[in-house]
């Protein structure tokens, strides 16, 4: 990765953590640090990349966005991440998001699976996190909301999560998502409707799920059989 002495947006990195991130209640230092490191204008096309650090959300490729700073570390210091945890993601996109997760994870085997719809997004993504040499992410194109697909499940027993991040918005939680989550577990979803969201905190233990409303959001849709349909 860039150092701070090579990378000319270091500085403007500096300031979304102090100006957008500390101010609203970002207090996780793992999450900050990474937030710090991680070069967002590198997953932004080239006419946008001096709003890389602005405090929005920028288009990506395919009508699709890139969801903005906040969001994303309000999202990350939600799950609560340690290394070594499996976590499943939906709606790879740029690979933004799924590169912090795989930071934040990693060691004791800790992986981030990742779906995503659009497979010229995936292609992107996958290009840029082996730029940063963050190689414990999976990558799938399809459907996320049928959950990870069996036959590309690399471990022993059940396709299985400790936490799983859903990065669209979603009419209700899709049930194979619930199936694949772990007694433990946690997720985190944007569900409402089709403009608006509440971010939800979902908590699966002994079979029993605690659902707790956090903050309204606004994402693009989650398309797909246990989401919005696929006919939008
Ligand atoms: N986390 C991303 C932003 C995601 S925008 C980033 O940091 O760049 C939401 C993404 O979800 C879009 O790329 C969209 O194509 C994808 N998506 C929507 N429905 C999906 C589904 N059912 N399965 C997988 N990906 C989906």
């Amino acid at each position: 990765m860039l150092t701070g002495q090579q990378d000319p947006y270091a500085a403007a990195r500096g300031r979304m953590v102090e100006e957008q991130l500390r101010p609203r209640g970002i207090v996780s230092r793992k999450v900050l640090e990474v937030m710090r490191e991680m070069p967002r204008h590198l997953f932004i096309s080239k006419e946008h990349r001096d709003e890389a650090y602005d405090d929005g959300a920028l288009p990506s490729l395919e009508g699709q966005t890139i969801s903005q700073p906040y969001m994303v570390a309000a999202m990350t210091q939600e799950l609560r991440l340690e290394p070594g945890q499996r976590v499943l993601e939906l709606g790879t996109g740029t690979g933004y998001q799924t590169a912090i997760l795989g930071r934040l994870v990693a060691g004791d085997g800790g992986s981030v699976w990742t779906i995503e719809r659009a497979a010229a997004l995936t292609a992107l993504a996958q290009r840029m996190l082996g730029a940063l040499a963050i190689t414990n992410v999976h990558y799938a194109v399809g459907d996320g909301t049928a959950g990870w697909p069996a036959e590309l499940w690399d471990r022993a027993g059940l396709v299985e999560f400790d936490r799983i991040l859903v990065t669209a918005g979603a009419p209700d939680i899709p049930d194979p998502l619930l199936r694949q989550l772990a007694d433990g577990g946690m997720m985190v979803v944007p569900l409402g409707g089709r403009e608006i969201q509440t971010l939800t905190r979902v908590e699966k233990s002994q079979g029993h799920l605690r659902k707790t409303a956090l903050f309204d959001c606004r994402f693009v849709p989650l398309v797909g059989e246990y989401g919005w349909g696929n006919g939008v």
